[in-house]
Formats: structure tokens, sequence, C-alpha cells
């Protein structure tokens, strides 16, 4: 039986709270690895100025030399416009070998708040097993219980940054050392991102 799990989102940029607690959730669920997702065009932000999708894939390409069972999977890039994780999941599964498997979609306390609203999440629960990771600050009496229930709650490490938080201090020209990556760090600078 092979366990594997999946983890999307903008990663705008990739930062720690992102990629410990997905490897401490890897370790938790006994998965072989964990493709991580990143989101051209993600349904939820299209209203909001992103970074170009090539910088955001290379950041996640560069922070993920520290992680040797996160692998970077460019899924999303086959969607024709947002991409919405119930489609992203089943051409995962798609492209799978046929055999026994048990997939688990890995995602923040936040995007469990907002799981009802997304696209036929009832499919999504269908074909994946679905782990969240406690997020500082999230409070999960907002999930309706009928959520709660079909979700693991994990045991992971509390790691109170996000990226809107990172790209916050890069325009103050705040450190964000400990954060981010130190070659994620020297790629934003090289080429001049959230200035
Ligand atoms: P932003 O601040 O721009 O909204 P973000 O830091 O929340 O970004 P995303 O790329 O939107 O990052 O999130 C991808 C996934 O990672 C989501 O499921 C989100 O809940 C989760 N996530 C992000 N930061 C953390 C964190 N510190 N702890 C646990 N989960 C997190």
């Amino acid at each position: 039986m092979i366990r594997l799990g999946l983890f999307g989102g903008t990663f705008d940029p990739v930062h720690y709270g992102h990629l410990r607690p997905v490897e401490a959730a890897r370790v938790e669920l006994g998965l072989a690895s964990v493709l991580i997702l990143p989101n051209p065009l993600p349904p939820h932000k299209l209203a909001e100025p992103l970074t170009p999708y090539v910088h955001r894939k290379e950041m996640l390409r560069l922070a993920l030399a520290e992680f040797p069972h996160l692998t970077l999977a460019d899924y999303e890039e086959q969607a024709a416009g947002a991409a919405y994780t119930t489609d992203t999941v089943r051409r995962v599964i798609a492209s799978l070998e046929p055999g026994e498997r048990e997939l688990w979609l890995i995602i923040g306390a936040d995007s469990l708040v907002e799981l009802p609203r997304w696209k036929d999440p009832e499919a999504l629960f269908r074909d994946v097993c679905v782990a969240v990771l406690p997020r500082p600050g999230v409070d999960l009496d907002a999930v309706p219980p009928g959520y709660r229930a079909r979700v693991r709650l994990l045991q992971t490490p509390l790691i109170s940054v996000s990226a809107t938080d990172v790209r916050h201090r890069l325009r103050q020209g705040d450190s964000v050392a400990g954060l981010l990556s130190p070659a994620v760090i020297e790629y934003i600078r090289r080429h001049g991102l959230y200035t």
C-alpha cells in the first residue's frame, strides 16, 4: 500500500510555516512522500496581485532542496483557468499507476474553515482523506461539525508565519531570516521581488 500526500498553495512566497508542518504531517501520517502543488491561478485569490507563477514555482523548487520527501508537482499548470483542488486531485489520481494506495490531502486549519465553500467538497471527500495542520489564531469552531468529523486533525508544530506577513516584512525592509529558506531569501533579493 502506497500512502501519498498532496499539499497545494499559492506559495507567494513559500515559507517554513508551510514546509515544516507538512514534513511533520508526512511523518505523522506515515506517507512515503508529499506532492507540493503550486497553483498558477488560485480561485480564491483572483482579485489579488500575485507574484508571477514562474517565480513562485522556482522559490518552491529552491526551498524543497531541504525537504527530500516533499516533491514539486506541476499538475495545476494543466488547468484551463483557475485550478480547483477537486479537479487537481482527479488529475493526480488519473496519472498514478493502478494499485493500492491511500491519498491524503493536507490543508491548513484556515483552509478547513473555507472548505465548505470549495468546489464540490463531497467529491473531494470521496477521493482523498483530509488531514488538517493546526494554525495559530485559527478557531476550528467556525468549521461546521459535519466537516470536522470527516478530517484528521494533526499534532504538527504551530508555526506563526503567513506569506502575507512575509510580504509585509519584505516591503518594510524587515528581516525574514528564519522564516524562509536562505536560498529563497537570496532569490527574492536577486529578482527584486516584494519591494
Ligand atoms: P497568504 O498569507 O498569502 O494567504 P499563506 O501563508 O496562508 O498565504 P498559502 O500558499 O495560501 O499560504 O497556503 C497554502 C496552504 O498552507 C494552506 O492550506 C494554508 O492553510 C497552509 N498554511 C500556510 N501557512 C501555514 C502555517 N503557518 N501553519 C499551517 N498551515 C499553513
